[in-house]
């Protein structure tokens, strides 16, 4: 089997050119053949000989992600992405205009294993972890499709990113390495479910990313009974983890909340949120909730807006999300379902 070689970070590709018996300025040009210029085939490398052309052809594949649906909302130019995978798995991507710039929410694993009762994406199960070329693709091919240039980047979609945490990490370095699309990671975002060895293990790396944590409940009981991770990391053990975070990375913390009505949207959940987060440097986002027809949930308007305003009149930092996309909304995981089914 071939080498993913857009999977590798700089040095790793340099390592191998090495080997190859190269001059390091070659893995230079390649990284900038295939993260810059985006060429898919090595026999477009026009500055390459052609001998090493062959050598790179016989050892590595460049992989590629095909756009099978495409949906694009006439009310605010979101576009969403159900992506096939080379082994043929389905993932999905969401293109989101801002004024700041387009931001891409991307997946990071085929399917998820955390069972969050109000997610869609994990109702199938999981099955497999994306390679760091997938979720880079995603990018790429969301630009090259597109036209536009991708400024910020979510870790939202589909899968648990803390999950996938080498290859996830892996992608961040070649996102931000100078020869490739060069991001700075202050314009990335990862969302996790509260995998607490994994956020100290994050700490370590110093990214500059913004963590958001995907919260959702106040109480352990009621937070377990959304979101069985919680059984395995608790409440205070995961706020604990994101204190670590902020004290090693100077970056405030994002909490997300979708507020299901009648689950967590009364008025003691929001004194308890304003209990549990108070005197942290950080940002509570309120997302209301997309139906899933397998789940009987959804939020509801004026519970959303009492609950948001208890919350700022605590001290708390809080906006509702804007739902971008309604004429084409699906809950995330929900495209991939369908098409599967
Ligand atoms: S919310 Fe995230 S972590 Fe939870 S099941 Fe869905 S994809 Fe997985």
């Amino acid at each position: 089997m071939k080498k993913d070689i857009l999977s590798y970070a700089p040095e790793e590709l340099s390592a191998e050119i090495e080997l190859l018996g190269e001059k390091n300025f070659r893995a230079k040009q390649i990284y900038e053949w295939l993260h810059t210029k985006r060429v898919h085939e090595f026999s477009n490398m026009s500055n390459i000989s052609s001998s090493l052309r062959t050598k790179l052809d016989e050892i590595y594949c460049i992989n590629s992600i095909k756009i099978v649906r495409k949906l694009e909302s006439a009310l605010d130019n979101t576009v969403k992405y159900l992506y096939e995978l080379p082994d043929g798995n389905h993932i999905e991507s969401v293109m989101m205009e801002y004024k700041h710039g387009n931001s891409l929410c991307i997946s990071t694993q085929v399917g998820c294993k955390m069972g969050c009762n109000f997610c869609a994406s994990t109702i199938a199960g999981f099955k497999r972890n994306l390679l760091p070329s997938e979720m880079l693709l995603q990018v790429y091919t969301a630009e090259e499709d597109s036209g536009k240039h991708v400024d910020s980047i979510v870790l939202m979609g589909i899968g648990e990113p803390l999950d996938n945490f080498d290859n996830v990490v892996k992608f961040l370095k070649i996102l931000s390495s100078e020869t490739g699309k060069n991001l700075s990671l202050r314009h990335v975002s990862l969302s996790t479910c509260g995998l607490v060895d994994r956020i100290y293990d994050l700490a370590e790396y110093r990214f500059g990313l913004t963590l958001s944590i995907s919260l959702h409940a106040v109480t352990d009981e009621k937070r377990s009974s959304i979101m069985p991770v919680n059984k395995r990391y608790n409440i205070s053990q995961l706020i604990k983890a994101c204190k670590d975070y902020m004290d090693k990375t100077g970056r405030r913390i994002s909490f997300e909340y979708a507020v299901i009505h009648g689950v967590n949207d009364t008025a003691a959940d929001a004194e308890g949120l304003i209990r549990l987060l108070k005197g942290m440097n950080c940002h509570v986002n309120l997302i209301p909730v997309n139906e899933i027809k397998e789940r009987n949930y959804r939020s509801d308007r004026n519970a959303l807006k009492n609950f948001a305003s208890a919350l700022e009149k605590g001290g708390l930092n809080a906006t509702i999300r804007r739902t971008l996309g309604a004429d084409i909304d699906a809950a995330c995981g929900q495209l991939r379902r369908e098409y599967e089914i």
